[in-house]
């Protein structure tokens, strides 16, 4: 099919490239983040979104659990993170976890997503217990639980491989790892923005070694910061070339930095980033990510309103009804801390998509009348 011609020349050779399902280069990377076509640039990824997917767009009924906030690392991008006797510091007792987690839960959960800080004091055995009853609590829920940053914690506080940490996780009902913690693999970039945390090698080595051990994964990119195009495009080659050899990861998430009470915000005038940035990161990542089957816009992050638009950009998933999201919230976000079922279905019919309530490993879920009338 003959496609519209962009008013940036640059992207007629790439154009030509995705017609003809070729891979792009770093140097296609660059390009597309130096060029001001977004339209064009949205119209390739949606060609691509709808080659994969059609009109299908992923959304699932999903619950945050946070059990800490404590953490040792201090990285300059967090809001979330705090001392030990800071203000606002907490750490969930396992009782205390479960109920919360039992607050927020109705049938129509499918995924707890369970990510903190960490914890100069708490043994691994905490979080091993942790998964274990959630597990015996609520069996049929999938549990998305720990960031490779946490994951690669364990490993340090316990002497034990990343390898048999996963294990035993997994042994007591880890489903999958989130993809928080990636940032940007550019080591300059790292030091500035989360000089405490886990490098790139060791954060795809978990990953990897997840993957090995037949658990999926996501990925992230946080973007809106000091980075350059060229730093984005590496981090996106760098996870496309772990996938290329593990075929592990479900989805991608571009995510934008918000400076609100961060330490990297209050050093210089930071900006949110613009609905114009957060398309073209989401349509970018379709067009390199061309192994990762889903895109999701976060709305959480990027607002309903722009994740809606989203859609039309590359993105089939909008992740789930949250469920009392805290990250981005002590990092000021404004947007609400969960989305109903029925809100999220209006945003992606609204958008001309036909919606899709998957689990975390994105097989449909089929739902009775009898447990949509109990769906959050
Ligand atoms: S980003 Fe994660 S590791 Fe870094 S300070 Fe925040 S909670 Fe801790």
């Amino acid at each position: 099919m003959p496609h519209p011609r962009p008013e940036d020349s640059r992207l007629e050779p790439i154009a030509e490239k995705i017609a003809a399902g070729e891979r792009l280069t770093f140097e296609d990377g660059v390009t597309l983040y130096r060029s001001n076509d977004l339209l064009f640039i949205g119209y390739l990824a949606h060609r691509v979104r709808e080659r994969l997917h059609g009109r299908q767009t992923y959304f699932n009924v999903n619950r945050h659990i946070n059990p800490t906030n404590v953490c040792v690392a201090s990285c300059k991008l967090c809001a979330f993170g705090r001392s030990r006797n800071a203000p606002g510091a907490y750490t969930l007792a396992l009782e205390e976890a479960f109920q919360k987690a039992g607050e927020g839960w109705t049938e129509a959960v499918t995924e707890f997503h369970i990510v903190g800080g960490l914890h100069p004091d708490l043994p691994f055995q905490y979080y091993v217990d942790l998964l274990r009853g959630l597990k015996e609590r609520f069996p049929a829920v999938h549990l998305k639980a720990f960031t490779a940053v946490e994951i690669a914690y364990y490993s340090h506080i316990t002497r034990l491989p990343i390898r048999e940490v996963l294990e035993r996780l997994k042994e007591a009902g880890l489903g999958s790892l989130p993809g928080g913690g990636a940032e940007i693999f550019a080591p300059a970039v790292r030091r500035v923005i989360c000089d405490h945390k886990i490098g790139a090698y060791t954060w795809l080595k978990v990953h990897r070694t997840a993957h090995e051990l037949g658990l999926h994964s996501n990925a992230t990119m946080l973007y809106g910061h000091i980075e350059s195009a060229e730093d984005r495009v590496d981090h996106l080659c760098q996870l496309r070339q772990l996938q290329d050899q593990t075929r592990g990861f479900l989805a991608f998430i571009p995510l934008a930095f918000h400076p609100a009470n961060t330490a990297l915000g209050t050093k210089v005038p930071w900006r949110e980033t613009t609905g114009f940035t957060d398309l073209k990161n989401v349509a970018i990542s379709r067009l390199m990510l061309d192994n990762f089957p889903h895109i999701k816009a976060y709305w959480i992050m990027m607002t309903s309103r722009v994740a809606q638009v989203a859609l039309r950009f590359g993105a089939d998933d909008l992740d789930g009804t949250v469920v009392e999201e805290k990250i981005y919230h002590d990092a000021g976000a404004t947007t609400p801390q969960a989305m109903t079922r029925q809100q999220i279905v209006r945003l992606i019919r609204e958008a001309g998509c036909e919606p899709v309530e998957r689990d975390t490993l994105y097989r449909p879920v089929i739902r009775t009348a009898t447990t949509l009338a109990v769906q959050v």
